[in-house]
C-alpha cells in the first residue's frame, strides 16, 4: 500500500506519547506545504479529505495529489476520509484506495451508530483500511457549564467503552469540549480534562481530537491586517493540547489554522502587490506560510523527527 493506515501511524504515536496532525487537503497548494512540512520535520502526517472537498477537488485530482505527496515526503502518511456520513461516502473512499476512513454518526441515536459503524468496520478491515468514529457532540463551551450539561453533550465514558467493543473501530473522536470552526469560542477552549482521562483507561486505544485549532497570533494579526473579518479569536491554548497528548489524544486535526494561514497570505500579496496578477507569485507565499503553521503543530504535537 502506498499509504499507511491510520491505525499504525496512531499506534506509534499512543506508544510514543506523541500525536500526528490529520491536516485537511482541498487542493496542491495545501497538500504540498502539508507534504513539505512533513519531510522537513520527518514527521507522519494525516493527510485528511472530507466529502466536500471530493466534491470540490475531484476524487481523481485530490487521490493523485495525496498519492504525489506521500511519494515525495517519503513519511508515513495517511490518506483519511475526514467525516463521512454515509455507506457510500466510506465505501467510495475505500475502493479508490484511501488507507482510512471516518464515519461520524454522532448524530445517530446511539444504537444506529453503534449498527452503522460496525458495518463499515467489517468491510474496511477487510480491505486493509482503518476505521474512526466519532460519539458525542462537537459544541463548544464558554465559560461555565453545569455538569448535566457536559453530559448531555461531552462523549460518555462508559458509552465510549460499548461503543469501541461493540463495533471495533481503531481510533475514537471524542467530545470534551472543543468545537469545529474558528469563531465558536470568544475566548479559549475549556476542556474537560478528567473526561478525556476517564474514556482513555475505558477505551484503551487512540483518541482524536477535533476542532483543536489554536491559530498562530502572527497568523491572527496578519489576517486583521490585511482586512479579514475575523468574529473572535480562536481555539484551544497550546498547553491544554499537550495536556491532551499526555492523557492519550494521539490524533489532532488542523483546518482552519491552514485556511488562515493561507487566506492571510494572500490577502497580504493582493493589498501590497495590487499590480500582481500571476496566481504563482499570489499561491506560493500562500504555501509557505501554510508549510510554517504546519511545521509548528507538527512541533508542538512531538511527531517531528517520528518518521
Ligand atoms: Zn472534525
Amino acid at each position: 500500500m502506498i499509504f499507511a493506515t491510520l491505525k499504525e501511524v496512531l499506534d506509534r504515536a499512543r506508544a510514543g506519547k506523541y500525536a500526528v496532525g490529520a491536516f485537511n487537503i482541498n487542493d496542491m497548494e495545501i497538500a504540498k506545504a502539508i507534504g513539505g512540512a512533513a519531510k522537513e520535520e520527518r514527521s507522519p502526517v494525516i493527510l485528511a479529505v472530507s466529502p466536500s472537498a471530493i466534491k470540490y477537488a475531484g476524487i481523481e485530482y485530490i487521490y493523485e495529489i495525496a498519492r504525489v505527496t506521500a511519494d515525495n515526503s517519503g513519511v508515513p502518511t495517511v490518506l483519511h476520509l475526514d467525516h463521512g456520513t454515509s455507506f457510500d461516502d466510506c465505501i467510495q473512499c475505500i475502493r479508490y484506495g484511501w488507507s482510512s476512513v471516518m464515519f461520524d454518526g454522532s448524530k445517530l441515536p446511539f444504537e444506529e451508530n453503534v449498527k452503522q459503524t460496525a458495518d463499515i468496520v467489517r468491510i474496511a478491515h477487510a480491505a486493509g483500511v482503518s476505521v474512526e468514529a466519532e460519539l458525542g457532540k462537537l459544541a463548544g463551551v464558554e465559560g461555565h457549564v453545569s455538569v448535566e450539561e457536559k453530559d448531555a453533550i461531552f462523549t460518555n465514558p462508559g458509552e465510549a467503552k460499548l461503543f469501541v467493543d461493540r463495533t471495533g473501530v481503531d481510533a475514537l473522536a471524542v467530545a470534551i469540549g472543543t468545537s469545529h470552526g474558528a469563531y465558536k469560542f470568544k475566548g479559549e477552549a475549556n476542556l474537560d480534562f478528567p473526561r478525556l482521562e476517564n474514556i482513555e483507561k475505558l477505551v484503551n486505544m487512540p483518541i482524536v481530537l477535533h476542532g483543536a485549532s489554536g491559530v498562530p497570533k502572527d497568523v491572527l494579526d496578519k489576517a486583521a491586517k490585511y482586512g479579514a473579518k475575523l468574529p473572535g479569536a480562536a481555539g484551544v491554548p497550546n498547553d491544554a493540547i499537550k495536556t491532551a497528548i499526555s492523557l492519550g489524544v494521539a490524533k489532532i486535526n488542523i483546518d482552519t489554522d491552514i485556511r488562515l494561514a493561507m487566506t492571510a497570505a494572500i490577502r497580504q500579496v493582493l493589498a501590497e502587490k495590487p499590480e500582481e496578477f500571476d496566481p504563482r507569485k499570489i499561491f506560493g507565499p500562500a504555501e509557505d506560510a501554510m508549510k510554517a503553521v504546519a511545521k509548528g503543530k507538527m512541533q508542538l504535537f512531538g511527531s517531528s523527527g517520528r518518521a
